[in-house]
């Protein structure tokens, strides 16, 4: 199930451009295009519904497990596993997704 007007749909499908990370049938991950971190990443159902509560449990199985390799991948011993519901709760983009947002590590930079 996709949604004509929903820009992440578009991503899933390649009508809008993004850089992808991971994808299988059932989850899609891709780089954030405004990160607030190097290596913020979107893993996202590709099954479109708005909230966490619209999706179907077999399309959610999969996305920590996709999180995890990504979080691992960027190297950042600390990161953030983010995912918001409704506007009060700052959703944006109404397809749901989990942000994975790396933390510099307290050695980048030095030597
Ligand atoms: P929200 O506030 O809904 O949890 O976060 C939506 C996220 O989607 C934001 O971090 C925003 O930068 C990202 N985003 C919005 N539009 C696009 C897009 O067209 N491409 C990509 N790669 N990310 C997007
Ligand atoms: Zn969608």
């Amino acid at each position: 199930m996709s949604s004509a007007a929903c820009i992440f749909c578009k991503i899933i499908k390649g009508d809008i451009p993004s850089l992808k990370i991971f994808e299988n049938d059932k989850v899609f991950a891709f780089l954030d295009i405004q990160p607030l971190s190097r290596g913020h990443a979107l893993v996202i159902p590709k099954y479109h519904g708005a909230k966490l509560t619209d999706i179907p449990d077999d399309s959610l199985t999969e996305i920590l497990p996709v999180a995890k390799k990504i979080a691992s991948a960027t190297g950042a011993v600390d990161y953030n596993i983010l995912q918001n519901n409704g506007r009060p709760a700052h959703q944006v983009v109404d397809h749901v997704h989990f942000h994975v947002i790396p933390k510099p590590n307290e050695t980048e930079g030095l030597g």
